[in-house]
């Protein structure tokens, strides 16, 4: 076996040889001439002249070996459906969507944005667009108006396709008056919309630009629509991020960098076999759906399973009885969920055969350490934080087990991917940090196959936004703060806006956090910087508490409130101390389970948030309010 270290090191000094070799993984109908294009940095284009398809890649050149196994597993605990498709039957199914896509006018090039819930035909929606070469967007199903009608000005698609509805938690959501006002708030003209009917709600769109697919599917059973062969460099797909950190940036991938990123942590990372399972509870709305949801799971063979539902609907034991009932072998959600499924009965983790699984991975914001330690030991099984964004496409940090089983570290989403070319710098000078010293997480030119090409419409904000932040240096920025250990490990403590500027002092929010976790009573925390007239700047922490409040009893909250501001300065010595602990019911998150600590901080300084177009439940801004009133009073 080699070791990881030569494997990295083999990725970063030669990523010509190292990614030509990758590249094999993948069909390609035309191959490529040149492996890396360097021109014009710091764009990077991958495999220049190849052609190849997405769509191809992940059903079609299954047909012949794996036609009969099951590719996707379908399960809605909203609606009580649950239907499986083999690679044959996806592959019809695809082909039927894109031929209905074709007859209302989509074209290679054309964008088509995604509007929908967690449905078999989301999938079938982004694979038909790859086969035509159409590039979607799609938007998570749950964004309101207003978020739907900016991603259609930006994006500019020539059709819609949607849904009639929504569900969550046995409510269910009528997408007609938010498709609606969508179009009446957007600019750009969007000629159709294509509707999915689910049959959930009762109201039907406006008419005028409705096309029901239902009947197109009919007509166009038996059709066949070629792959549209691509160059490399076209673009695949335009996706959003978060807008944890303020306006939404349109991430534009390409096609044969994106394949063949995605087959190889298959394979190095996730260790996905053909006919293997894999579970990815997330949403085709965001970057993890996206790549282990639809793409990397089927370009790799697997049978990919798609969820409908909460992780505690009926009970909070379904995900660990999927597991069971579809043998699944690999698991992927975000720390999150898990924090909900921490506070349900452990009985039910116990009661089912989890015999299947390889593993469980995480992404998506900070796995603190109270609930790995928990996961870890509930499971039995190995459980792999991984850290990227939306803009990375596939993970910058994991355990790479396909190439060499290192130990995972508690706190840290491990050591850098291949091609991912990490330095930790210090964000005033440029210069590489030591290990042991804090800086922000850069990377160095190029970033490897599967990164963002460019911001969709608007290259140069690729340069300004990524690329010019850290002085005297050539060197994409995460806009994460972390730390480097002498292994290579790295731990992320926190976004860059997120750091705090105590008297001098630099901490980084997750620290606190941590610490403040550690503490039997939390289960969850948001730290951070408020204004402060003496030190610039003072940590607050926000603290939900595992199991019933203690509001009735204003002596034993401040009680709490004290022993939590102690907790800190033990760990992290009194400089750390958060000014004040406020307990609170509820903390307001995007919609994708990431914490707003911005807003918090607004509100924290007696300021207003301002628009928060991705809030999950507005709610929690009152909440916050309500008990910071309480603490004034104190
Ligand atoms: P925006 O950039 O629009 O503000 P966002 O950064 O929340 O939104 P995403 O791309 O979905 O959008 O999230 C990526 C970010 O999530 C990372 O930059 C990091 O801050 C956080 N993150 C992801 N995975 C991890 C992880 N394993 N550990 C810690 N943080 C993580
Ligand atoms: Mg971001």
């Amino acid at each position: 076996m080699t070791s990881y270290r030569d494997f990295h090191r083999r990725s970063i000094e030669n990523p010509e040889a190292f990614w030509g070799a990758e590249a094999q993984r993948i069909d390609w109908q035309t191959p490529f001439e040149l492996v890396l294009d360097r021109s014009n940095p710091p764009f990077a284009r991958w495999f220049i002249g190849g052609r190849t398809n997405l769509c191809h890649n992940a059903v079609d050149r299954h047909l012949a070996e794996r036609a009969q196994q099951n590719a996707l597993v379908y399960v809605s605990t909203e609606t009580g459906i649950e239907r499986r498709y083999t690679y044959a039957e996806l592959h019809a199914e695809i082909n039927r969507m894109a031929a209905v896509m074709r007859s209302l006018g989509v074209k290679r090039g054309d964008v088509v944005l995604l509007y929908l819930p967690m449905i078999p035909e989301a999938l079938f929606a982004m694979l038909a667009c790859a086969r035509l070469g159409a590039i979607h967007s799609v938007v998570f199903g749950g964004f309101a108006a207003p978020n739907l009608a900016t991603r259609i000005d930006d994006a500019k698609p020539v059709l819609i396709v949607t849904a009639d509805a929504g569900a969550r938690g046995g409510k269910v959501i009528d997408y007609a008056p938010l498709i609606d006002e969508a179009l009446a708030r957007a600019t750009h003209k969007t000629p159709r919309v294509l509707l999915i009917d689910r049959q959930l709600a009762p109201e039907r769109l406006n008419a005028r630009y409705l096309v029901a697919y239902e009947p197109l599917r009919e007509q166009f059973f038996n059709a066949h629509v070629p792959c549209e062969w691509l160059e490399s460099n076209e673009p695949s797909y335009v996706l959003y991020t978060s807008g944890t950190t303020g306006k939404p940036k349109g991430v534009q991938r390409d096609v044969g960098g994106y394949a063949v990123a995605l087959a190889a942590s298959m394979e190095h990372i996730f260790q996905g076999k053909p006919g293997d399972t894999m579970f990815t509870a997330s949403d085709v709305g965001w970057v993890v759906g996206h790549s282990y949801i639809v793409y990397a799971p089927l370009i790799a063979g697997l049978t990919t399973v798609m969820y409908e539902g909460t992780p505690i609907r009926p009970d909070g034991g379904i995900w660990w009885r999927l597991v069971e009932q579809h043998k699944i072998n690999l698991m992927f959600t975000a720390p999150t969920a898990l924090r909900v499924l921490k506070k349900q009965d452990p009985a039910l983790l116990k009661k089912a055969d989890l015999s299947s699984l390889r593993a469980l991975f995480l992404a998506g914001e900070p796995l603190d350490e109270p609930t790995a330690a928990w996961i870890a030991d509930a499971l039995g099984k190995p459980v792999i934080d991984n850290y990227w964004q939306t803009e990375t496409g596939w993970p910058m940090l994991a355990i790479p087990r396909g190439v060499e089983t290192l130990p995972t570290k508690l706190g840290s989403p491990g050591v850098p991917s291949a091609g991912f070319n990490l330095t930790l710098r210090n964000e005033l000078t440029g210069e590489a940090c030591a290990p042991g010293e804090k800086g922000v997480l850069t990377l160095g030119y190029p970033l490897p196959p599967g990164c963002m090409s460019t911001v969709w419409g608007d290259p140069s904000r690729f340069v300004s936004t990524y690329w010019s932040s850290i002085p005297n240096q050539q060197a994409y920025s995460t806009f994460d703060w972390g730390v480097q250990d002498e292994d290579g490990y790295v731990t992320i403590l926190g976004r860059t806006d997120d750091v705090i500027n105590v008297a001098g002092h630099r901490l980084g929010t997750r620290e606190i956090e941590e610490a403040l976790s550690s503490h039997a009573a939390v289960a969850e925390v948001a730290v951070v910087g408020v204004t402060d007239a003496v030190k610039g700047q003072v940590a607050m922490a926000f603290v939900v508490l595992r199991g019933a409040q203690p509001d009735a009893d204003p002596s034993e909250r401040a009680r709490l409130e004290a022993e939590l501001a102690t907790t800190v300065d033990r760990q992290l010595g009194s400089i750390a101390r958060p000014a004040r602990v406020v307990v609170v019911s509820m903390l307001p998150k995007t919609r994708s389970g990431k914490l707003l600590r911005r807003a918090i901080a607004a509100l924290a300084e007696g300021r207003e948030p301002g628009d928060l177009p991705t809030i999950e439940d507005p709610a929690a801004l009152q909440l916050v309010r309500e008990a910071l009133g309480e603490v004034g009073k104190a």
